[in-house]
């Protein structure tokens, strides 16, 4: 890319920051004035400009203040002037907000918010230094930076879509609208009537980064903050027909105190949406860890998930079934068992309590079954929880009760999970509430220790973490555990405990594996298979799985069954995709869903160096002429496999083109056909195999 000398310009108090790529632009107030993409010419700031930020603060408890008090950034004084090459918007204090609805004071709290140019780079900082001497102050949240008055990317809003990291993805076309026809009630939770789209990193946004494009430019976002602070993605629609893009952090800046943010990079690019995957990867390549799984494990197709005894208490089966469910599911090409309910128990109660159930055979019984499937070539993991404590086990009223994460009133963070009672009474009356352990709490890692301990001893090939990937990062206000913000509680936490766990695990058993349950890059390279949840791990409208797949190909993910479409769509989907399979004894058992079952299972068995071992590229590589068939390829060495799967109703037909290859091998419905050209029956899928000429 060309790099000419940056210009910072000042025309009647503006101040520019450009080149041959970007320009931005600043009134003498620190309002932003203008962003364009100078390769294609498009400014996409058409509303009248604001300061790039916003703040909060809180000033002690509602008993002698208030929380959540906002510092307006449109009401302050700044001063723009060029450093090193970028630009600064300084204030030296800021005028606040009381709790007194109307009122304002001036705080000894200063804000500096730097942006510099490289390339097609904007990178953004923050500096809070909170000179305050009531430590009831603390500035909680800064908005940095917060772009206001995005009109479009150049072509209409129409053509605009926002790729934005809800799950595996979200795809939005045309998010202005969406956004304002359709604001939140103002009592739902996290959106206070706005017409917005939030998110919290790590999980329910699986990557910290989201972008804006047309298919020809657009703008990427992205928080590229490796101390994994709880960090919350925000987009609104304004009335005035704007959009506003942001990144939000909760720094805690206590009295005395300065803090810096890490930097956000706002990146104006041409191309669709795969650049911007590539910005956040080359980022994440700069740190974030990644393990090989054993090979046993990647070339699995899925697992088939039993379950035992409910939370209810009810029995469907004991551990002697283990071996016959192994061979139903070794017939549909299936050799990994996870196994969910095993424990006295009841799944989904009284955690982080585990037994095996006399009931159900005793743990001799339990030890008998899993041998036996290991002698038969099989594998199982077993069921463990990633961080609920039941505040009705002994382990709570002993140590779970100092290890809880505690909200901003100073309680318990609680999660319900239940109402599955076979009557009204515990149905209706959905009344099994946890604490969520805060994952650095003091004796919580070792507690997890024990469970791996158990688990190993039971003889299994690998354990599960539920939850452990999200459900959210908790902003955890105690102030008896080791975090030193409370935004630090989770991500870093949980980090040190996977590498702890991982470590303890692989040096018992190379070959054990380490299941997590919810699929978030920071920690999906720390283990060796993540259990997905939601939007993009099954099909829906706007489902885009490819943007989580395409930016972190190589952790292997399942699918998860849910969305609005039936079983064998989902499982269409999941092996277009290249999510390992998710599934139960239903699946393989049902008359007509069984044989689909079994042949995705069998093409990905003929094929596993490329469709389960392969790196998924998308799209790149081939054409394809039918977008009503999903298409996508992997590829591995010289050989490249394109899966074609075709979610619709009707038969349709495609023809790919892979300049440079030849076919190796076509696997259609039909095994007698060959060729390139044929039609795909309704939810029905093929593969074509080919080779590097
Ligand atoms: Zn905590």
């Amino acid at each position: 890319m060309l790099a000419l000398p940056l210009a910072a310009a000042q025309q009647g108090g503006r101040q520019e920051l450009s080149n041959a790529n970007v320009l931005i632009a600043f009134d003498s107030a620190g309002n932003l004035a203008e962003l364009t993409n100078r390769q294609t010419g498009h400014s996409y700031v058409t509303s009248a400009g604001q300061p790039p930020w916003r703040m909060y603060y809180r000033f002690g408890t509602p008993r002698d203040g208030a929380l959540d008090l906002e510092i307006d950034p449109a009401v302050q004084t700044g001063q723009v002037r060029r450093e090193g090459g970028g630009l600064v918007i300084a204030y030296k204090s800021l005028k606040a907000t009381v709790p007194k609805r109307g009122e304002t004071r001036e705080i000894q709290v200063g804000l500096e918010v730097r942006v510099t140019l490289d390339g097609d780079r904007l990178t953004w900082t923050g500096r809070i230094t909170n000179r305050e001497t009531d430590p009831r102050l603390q500035i909680t949240e800064l908005w940095i930076p917060w772009i206001y008055g995005i009109g479009d990317m150049g072509l209409g809003r129409a053509t605009d879509v926002l790729y934005w990291p809800e799950r595996a993805g979200r795809r939005i076309q045309d998010p202005y609208t969406k956004m304002i026809s359709a604001p939140a009630p103002a009592n739902a939770p996290g959106r206070r009537g706005e017409a917005s789209l939030r998110l919290t990193y790590p999980f329910p946004a699986s990557m910290q980064w989201y972008t804006f494009n047309n298919g020809e430019e657009g703008v990427y976002v992205g928080s590229h903050d490796k101390t994994l602070m709880t960090t919350c993605l925000n987009v609104m629609a304004h009335p005035d027909k704007a959009i506003s893009a942001s990144i939000v952090k909760y720094p805690f800046v206590k009295i005395g105190e300065t803090w810096t943010s890490e930097p956000v990079v706002v990146r104006l690019y041409r191309g669709d949406w795969h650049v911007a995957a590539k910005t956040y990867r080359a980022w994440a390549d700069t740190w974030m860890e990644r393990t090989k799984p054993p090979e046993w494990l990647r070339r699995m197709p899925g697992w088939v998930l039993p379950s035992f005894k409910s939370q209810t208490g009810h029995i469907s089966g004991s551990y002697a079934d283990l071996p016959g469910i192994y061979k139903e599911a070794k017939a549909a090409g299936i050799n990994l068992l996870n196994v969910f309910g095993w424990v006295k128990q009841g799944f989904d109660n009284l955690y982080p309590e585990y037994d095996p159930d006399e009931a159900m055979g005793g743990a001799a019984g339990l030890k008998a079954a899993l041998a036996e499937v290991k002698r038969e070539g099989g594998h199982t993991i077993l069921y463990t929880q990633g961080q609920l404590i039941d505040p009705s086990t002994e382990y709570y009223r002993k140590e779970g009760y100092r290890q809880t994460a505690i909200d901003i009133w100073g309680a318990e963070y609680r999660e319900s999970y239940g109402g599955t009672g076979q009557g009204t009474l515990l149905n209706v009356m959905r009344n099994k509430y946890f604490g969520i352990a805060c994952p650095g709490a003091k004796g919580w890692i070792e507690h997890l220790e024990w469970q791996l301990g158990l688990v190993q001893g039971l003889g299994a090939q690998g354990i599960i973490f539920d939850q452990m990937g999200g459900i959210p990062p908790y902003i955890c206000y105690s102030k008896d555990h080791p975090h030193s913000k409370p935004s630090l509680a989770v991500g870093p936490a949980k980090v040190q405990n996977m590498k702890r766990l991982r470590q303890v695990m692989k040096a018992r058993d190379p070959e054990f594996i380490f299941v997590i349950e919810l699929g978030t890059d920071c920690y999906a390279g720390l283990v060796d298979i993540t259990h997905s949840h939601g939007i993009g791990f099954w099909p829906e409208p706007e489902a885009f799985g490819e943007m989580l797949r395409y930016t972190f190909p190589e952790p292997l993910i399942t699918n998860r069954g849910g969305g609005p479409y039936d079983r064998r769509t989902q499982l269409g989907h999941a092996f277009a995709i290249g999510w390992r399979f998710d599934s139960n004894l239903r699946d393989t058992r049902d008359p007509s869903l069984g044989p689909f079952f079994t042949r995705l299972c069998a093409l990905r068995n003929t094929h596993p160096d490329l469709l389960l071992d392969g790196r998924f590229v998308d799209n790149e590589g081939f054409l394809a002429d039918n977008c009503r068939v999903s298409a996508h390829s992997f590829v591995a060495g010289n050989r490249m496999a394109v899966t074609l799967w075709n979610p619709g109703d009707t038969a349709e037909r495609v023809n790919v083109i892979a300049p440079g290859y030849e076919l190796e091998k076509a696997e259609w419905q039909d095994p007698k056909w060959t060729g390139l050209s044929h039609s795909i029956a309704p939810k029905d899928v093929a593969v074509l195999i080919f080779r590097r000429r």
